[in-house]
């Protein structure tokens, strides 16, 4: 089979490496450390299925338009997209299929925006309705300053046409979990879950950004909870958009938040996470290229399959992210770390010559019998890798991974909770829930430059 990846990020690099265990691939545009890249638009290339990687081509219908030429397309369509382009319809979607999600209202003017917020007790949360390349949610315990945030959201003078309407929802507390489904239309398959670093910082400090790194399996987060999340949310969700006339077939991405309550949805993502695709998709020992055609088919038989083995990965970030990356340095040392043993190296923000040219440059990823070994085998290749101003987190997975396995760490505004757990077997039911990617958010900015 010959797949042709569109996208040009680390999660691109990813998929383009997974499929490519059983299938030719090319990616477009790609990187310039990304085997098989090339400019010629996906229109123009000959392929046998199309994978989508990013939100903003299937938000503008990119997957509508290669359907129309007759071609096999994973990522659904402009209108299944809007659960991502518009949260305003996603909450109207959510609400239709009685998915478990923060209370919130959809606002346009000032005066009922505020009025609504005083109702609410902090943290207030509030988003723009349109893509804001993670940089539209503001998450503050100051009612004035959420006040004052929807006032330039509002006025377009924040987010333009993106933030003409906001949402504005009830502040959860509870740590956060990724789980991406494959969906052919009506039938959804979960894969493993991942839990991910959006903050720039150690200790969950600093701006979002698109993320900082990830890990997979999460402990706690085994079997029933999986079942739970599939049966209550996305399978309802599909079911939802299948009586709106959405036939979707891609990845349904459920962020979630594990409150006192129960599960609750937070946003769906339309498209593989990055940098969850970068630990999510290396653990998989089965056909990627099947599972993806037959989805796009309407017919996904296959179930997918991980290994026992674990993935962390760290993002090597450029000087000045998320706000203004520094480009144009070498990067030295990549090939060295991605010839260790367990380790991928992804490339996200890499131009000609294997210089910097992003935000997130590239993605390390380690692989191994257990958290803390994937751990330190992508601690061990980002220490392989330099340039001037690189900069990364130090604690991805520390919670879960870390040399003792026995911190305690406290979710946003909960109690404490034990980490007893370095690595369940997925499925497993009897390790406790670790937090560690959640944070309480202030001001959101991202910036890839990406
Ligand atoms: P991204 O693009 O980074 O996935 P996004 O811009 O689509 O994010 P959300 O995922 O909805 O926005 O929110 C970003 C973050 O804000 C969440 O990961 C979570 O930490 C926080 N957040 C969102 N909604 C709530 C809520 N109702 N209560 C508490 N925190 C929230």
């Amino acid at each position: 089979m010959r797949v042709c990846v569109v996208g040009s990020g680390g999660r691109e690099h990813a998929l383009a490496s997974v499929l490519g265990r059983t299938a030719t691939v090319v990616v477009t545009p790609g990187n310039p450390g990304i085997p098989g890249s090339t400019s010629t638009p996906p229109e123009e290339l000959e392929a046998d299925l199309w994978v989508i990687g990013p939100e903003v081509p299937l938000v503008d219908g990119l997957a509508d338009r290669l359907r129309s030429g007759g071609r096999l397309v994973f990522g659904p369509g402009a209108d299944g997209a809007r659960l991502e382009g518009s949260k305003a319809w996603m909450k109207s979607i959510l609400s239709d299929a009685r998915v478990p999600t923060a209370r919130h209202g959809v606002f346009s003017d000032v005066p009922a925006a505020a009025a609504f917020l005083r109702s609410l007790a902090p943290p207030y949360v509030v988003k723009t309705d349109g893509l804001a390349a993670g940089k539209g949610v503001v998450v503050t315990d100051s009612l004035d300053d959420a006040i004052a945030d929807v006032a330039a959201k509002l006025s377009g003078a924040a987010f333009g046409a993106a933030g003409r309407r906001v949402v504005i929802e009830e502040g959860l507390v509870g740590a956060e979990v990724s789980l991406l489904c494959l969906c052919d239309g009506r039938r959804a398959v979960p894969l493993a879950p991942a839990q991910d670093h959006k903050r720039l910082g150690d200790g969950d400090t600093g701006p979002n950004t698109g993320g900082m790194g990830a890990f997979s399996p999460v402990p706690g987060v085994g079997k029933d909870l999986i079942e739970e999340v599939v049966e209550r949310a996305v399978e309802p969700t599909l079911n939802a958009l299948h009586l709106r006339g959405v036939d979707y077939r891609g990845v349904l991405y459920a962020g979630l938040m594990l409150t006192a309550d129960g599960f609750k949805v937070l946003e769906y993502n339309v498209r593989f996470g990055d940098p969850e695709a970068q630990v999510v998709l290396p653990r998989l020992d089965c056909d990627l290229a099947q599972l993806l055609a037959e989805a796009a088919a309407g017919r996904l038989v296959s179930e997918p399959s991980f290994t026992d083995d674990a993935a962390v990965t760290v993002v090597l970030a450029a000087e000045g992210y998320p706000m203004s990356p520094r480009t144009g340095d070498a990067i030295q040392g990549l090939d060295a770390a991605a010839a260790m043993p367990g380790v991928e190296v992804f490339c996200a923000g890499v131009g000609p010559g294997i210089t910097t040219a992003g935000g997130r440059v590239l993605s390390v990823t380690g692989t191994g019998p257990t958290l803390a070994a994937a751990r330190s085998r992508a601690y061990a290749a980002a220490a392989a890798i330099s340039w001037p101003g690189m900069q990364h987190r130090t604690d991805i997975a520390a919670a879960v991974g870390g040399p003792d396995h026995s911190a305690h760490v406290t979710p946003r505004g909960g109690q404490g909770a034990d980490q007893s757990a370095d690595r369940p077997a997925p499925g497993d039911q009897t390790a406790r829930f670790s937090p560690g990617g959640g944070g309480g958010a202030d001001h959101s900015t991202n910036g890839d430059g990406q």
